[in-house]
């Protein structure tokens, strides 16, 4: 009696499921590494495009309707009064430089710009490099490194974490809201490269504009316009003209700062706050990313990076 009651116990019963939370799934969880980006980093096309976060979205589509709004009145109303009247020179440029603005803006705004990934992406995509961890305080003493209580690692000097998208980048420079990214290691020949087209745009539209308000309202009417010098189109050109002088101006003055950075090798971050600059910028030169953002991890990796970083945390 007490065996059989031995061998009951012991039969195996009816077996029911566990109870499953997504990470314990039997089937493997793989997503890219994009999707799980612990920042405030926005991804685009299936996570191959990288812009800031959404907060400036705004002041982007500020940059965009700024361009776009000028150089769209400009190639209807004025170029072709110049392309006949003057010369089709001035329009052409006009078109190169606006097309210019329009690739290097693009490229400032989704280049990645030298983000140092966070301990935990450092973890998924490898081992963190001994340059970010504690180790190199002893390697190399009193050059600066300073440890991220966000981002968890040691980061180098002239690397400064960004409050607005939440990541440390290298070479940092600013924090930039009408192009939505951040300006450092990566993009800041972009950056530069838009300074300077949107400049040399600038100043051909409003030789343009000057150009067409010199023969419709001056005393020659020797050479008339194709479009009647209707008062309200020559008021619409004034107020544009301005307003356009105003723009270049300031992206010129932004542009005189940024020429006096290059050759002191400070960045505006340094120049700003008085930091001290101990080595040299390295903006210019070709730089990988550290990470592929469409690594795809497992449930294991994803959980490293989700239990640091809940998606609602950054
Ligand atoms: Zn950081
Ligand atoms: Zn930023």
């Amino acid at each position: 009696m007490e065996i059989a009651d031995k061998e009951i116990y012991l039969s195996p019963g009816p077996t029911f499921p566990a109870p499953q939370s997504p990470w314990t799934l039997s089937h493997e969880i793989i997503l890219p590494l994009w999707k799980v980006w612990p920042s405030k980093n926005r991804f685009f096309l299936n996570g191959r495009i990288m812009i800031g976060p959404k907060e400036d979205q705004k002041y982007l589509l500020c940059t965009w309707a700024l361009l776009a709004s000028v150089s769209i009145f400009y190639f209807i109303f004025i170029s072709p009064y110049l392309w006949i009247t003057i010369s089709p020179i001035l329009p052409i440029i006009a078109m190169y430089c606006f097309l210019s603005s329009m690739v290097f803006i693009w490229l400032t705004t989704t280049t990645e710009p030298g983000i140092i990934p966070k301990k935990p992406v450092w973890e998924v995509i490898g081992t963190v490099p001994e340059e970010f961890t504690e180790a190199v305080l002893i390697s190399q003493p009193n050059r600066g490194y300073k440890y991220c209580p966000t981002c968890k690692i040691y980061r180098p000097p002239r690397s400064h974490h960004c409050k607005n998208c939440g990541n440390c980048v290298e070479d940092f420079d600013h924090h930039c809201r009408f192009l939505d990214n951040c300006i450092g290691k990566r993009n800041y020949r972009w950056f530069m490269s838009s300074v300077f087209s949107s400049i040399s745009l600038g100043v051909t539209e409003i030789t343009g504009f000057l150009f067409f308000l010199f023969y419709n309202v001056g005393e020659d009417h020797s050479r008339r316009s194709l479009i009647e010098d209707g008062p309200t189109i020559i008021c619409i050109v004034v107020i544009i003209t301005l307003f356009s002088l105003i723009i270049t101006v300031f992206v010129s003055i932004l542009c005189i700062f940024h020429m006096t950075l290059c050759i002191t090798g400070e960045s505006t971050k340094e120049r700003i706050k008085g930091i001290k600059a101990e080595s040299k910028r390295s903006c210019c030169r070709k730089k990988r990313s550290y990470f592929d953002r469409m690594m795809l991890l497992n449930s294991a990796q994803i959980r490293n990076i989700v239990d640091e970083y809940p998606p609602n945390s950054v």
